[in-house]
């Protein structure tokens, strides 16, 4: 049998590393061939031993070094794809962070500064990358993943404010981009992951491994944080991704966001303060 990306070139920013790096390995491991890229050249190493270490040829992937927010990276990142695959049928946007502060500061006091960089990466690339990778989208009827994120959705996150409003807008994006696109037949959609065990928590907070895996530990026990009873791991994330990458399970599909969050998005706020039942 088929396996179900077989024939197909996946661009997936963001994948030296977290969420990004295990929908690589997923979407080779399943037939693709995969354009693999970050900033970072010891963490894309560390994707390359990954797909190495499953059994991936060197014919189905490639290793692009770029800086997404740059129109050079960009440019980079589609023609090297080309040149190597000669066709692109999925791009995951899944490149993004929640960028700290940098006067150190929290809340509406954050500057205006981490607001532009904030949303340049976490907005503005994936709008690049649609414009840049449409042509070739509406060539092999192909597909759009984004990588939203729980925050984006309906409820207040004061301490880093411009994360979660650049999340919302690249939900809502993703519903605008699907209504022009489709019409082309290219799918939008986006993954919007709750707590997820990567580099994330690091990044965002510039604290030690040690201690985000604490955080992430502490989450996964608390049944307020996370109904589920564990933080999530890439893999989860990869396989939603993949879900909405593949036109077989997810055809009718358009625009919309699947939560993947352990059950975190439906226990936020007032319910979550409520004492635990006590039997009589
Ligand atoms: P990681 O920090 O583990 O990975 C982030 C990836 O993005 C890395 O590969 C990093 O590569 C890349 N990246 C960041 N900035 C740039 C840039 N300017 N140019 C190119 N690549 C860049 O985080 P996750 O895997 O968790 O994050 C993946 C996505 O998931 C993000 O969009 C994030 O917002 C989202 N998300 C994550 C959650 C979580 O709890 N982990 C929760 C909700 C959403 P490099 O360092 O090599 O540049």
């Amino acid at each position: 049998m088929p396996k179900r990306f077989s024939k197909k070139v996946a661009i997936i920013t963001g994948s030296s590393f977290g969420i990004g790096r295990e929908t690589a390995l997923l979407f080779a491991k399943e037939g693709a061939k995969v354009t693999v890229t970050g900033r970072n050249e010891e963490r894309l190493e560390g994707t390359k031993k990954a797909l190495i270490d499953a059994g991936i040829p060197e014919s189905n992937y490639l290793i692009v070094p770029a800086d997404i927010t740059t129109s050079a990276g960009q440019d980079s990142l589609i023609s090297e794809t080309l040149n190597k695959f000669g066709k692109i049928n999925i791009l995951v946007n899944n490149a993004g962070a929640s960028l700290p502060d940098a006067q150190k500061k929290f809340g509406i006091d954050q500057g205006v500064d981490t607001y532009e960089k904030v949303m340049k990466l976490n907005v503005q690339s994936v709008i690049e990358m649609t414009q840049k990778v449409r042509p070739h989208l509406a060539k092999s009827k192909g597909d759009i993943v984004n990588v939203s994120s729980i925050v984006a959705l309906n409820f207040g996150w004061a301490r880093t404010p411009y994360y979660p409003l650049a999340k919302a807008a690249l939900d809502q994006y993703t519903r605008s981009a699907a209504i022009d696109l489709i019409a082309e037949g290219i799918r939008v959609n986006t993954v919007n992951p709750g707590i997820v065990q990567t580099g994330f928590h690091e990044s965002a907070t510039g604290t030690s491994s040690d201690v985000s895996q604490k955080f992430y530990d502490d989450m996964g026990s608390n049944s307020h944080a996370i109904p589920v009873g564990f933080s999530g791991r890439p893999t989860h994330i990869a396989k939603a991704i993949a879900f909405l990458a593949d036109r077989d399970s997810s055809e009718y599909i358009i625009g919309q966001n699947i939560i993947a969050d352990g059950g975190t998005s439906l226990v936020l706020g007032l319910h979550a303060q409520f004492p635990k039942p006590t039997v009589n």
